[in-house]
């Protein structure tokens, strides 16, 4: 549950205002703290863009009333959106390569929105493609595209970010955070410096996933199981700002796969790959200050679980690591 306790009016009101749990597995005097965003009602972190995204699209004018979001995604993102745009009045559109989750599809089906598959041997380009072609057919249209949009990493410095300082009142040494868009770190690196510019940001990518190109680093690009994190196409990471980031941690999918286990066999937490990968990335960080070989204005770092585990059971997440489809 939320922390939310008097009756509430929409399912939108239930968004952000999620839980911040210790990691046990934090070193003692440096604890992490994870915000727990399944607790969203479309159960991941992508319901604070969604919402935020249209209601600020529908008061600048840029969706009109009654218009229509169409978003290339395979994921989260277009849940999210389906969400609000359901109890905005908005219709939703999701072009989806067809080898994307299916349980997903489904559920941006369930709330109402219409999901038109591209082949998937055309990858996410021609999703983007066929969006854009969509929109210039309807007046009413806009492609929110939430890999280039401001809005995304403002609706981490609008609500995740403030959640989090209020929390901690404001003793918050470290941001860690993996990047799949990178709105989710570059909206709460830009809150946490303007706090205090010694704050360490770090990013999290999993090994194979190409943000080291950020870094004038050659990176080894790979395939990697870990979901929701990384990239392919570091040209599409419009919103990554390099110089809000002080490290960039590669974590490989078997010690995420590890940790997966481990967070739900020893705490409890049912979250999936890009959480674990946080969390071991956190864990480090914190340790590192411990060990005096970071400096850091407070002795905490913060990250996030963007999703819970349970959304991935048919790719096999707690099966062994080989059968982990990924
Ligand atoms: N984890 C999961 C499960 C996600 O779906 C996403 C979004 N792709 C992220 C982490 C990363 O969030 P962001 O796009 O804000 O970097």
């Amino acid at each position: 549950m939320t922390t939310h306790t008097d009756p509430l009016d929409s399912v939108l009101e239930t968004i952000g205002e999620t839980p911040l749990v210790r990691v046990q597995a934090s070193p003692d005097p440096v604890p992490v703290y994870a915000k727990l965003e399944s607790f969203n009602p479309g159960a991941s972190i992508k319901d604070r863009i969604g919402k935020y995204m249209l209601e600020q699209m529908l008061a600048e004018g840029t969706l009109p009333p009654g218009g229509t979001v169409i978003e290339p995604t395979a994921g989260n993102t277009g849940i999210g959106l389906a969400v609000a745009a359901g109890q905005l009045d908005v219709d939703a559109v999701f072009v989806v390569p067809e080898r994307f989750s299916v349980e997903k599809q489904q559920l941006m089906r369930a709330l109402g929105a219409e999901v038109i598959n591209t082949p998937s041997e055309d990858g996410m380009k021609r999703a983007i493609d066929r969006a854009h072609e969509l929109a210039e057919e309807l007046d009413d249209a806009v492609v929110p595209q939430q890999f280039q949009n401001p809005l995304n990493a403002e609706a981490h410095y609008a609500t995740t970010a403030p959640e989090v300082y209020d929390a901690l009142d404001g003793e918050v040494g470290a941001i860690v955070a993996g990047c799949g868009t990178g709105g989710t770190l570059m909206g709460m690196a830009e809150y946490a410096l303007e706090h205090d510019p010694d704050t360490r940001v770090v990013a999290v990518q999993p090994e194979g996933s190409m943000y080291d190109a950020f870094f004038d680093e050659e990176p080894e690009e790979g395939p990697y199981k870990t979901e929701g994190i990384g990239t392919h196409d570091p040209d599409t990471n419009v919103l990554f700002d390099p110089d809000l980031v002080d490290d960039l941690i590669t974590v490989p999918d078997e010690r995420t796969h590890e940790e997966m286990s481990r967070l739900a066999a020893e705490e409890g937490q049912l979250v999936a790959s890009s959480a674990a990968a946080n969390s071991l990335a956190a864990r480090q960080v914190a340790r590192d200050i411990r060990d005096g070989e970071l400096d850091a204005p407070h002795d905490s770092v913060v990250t996030v679980f963007a999703d819970s585990s349970e959304r991935y059971l048919s790719k096999g997440v707690y099966r062994s690591f080989e059968e982990w489809e990924g």
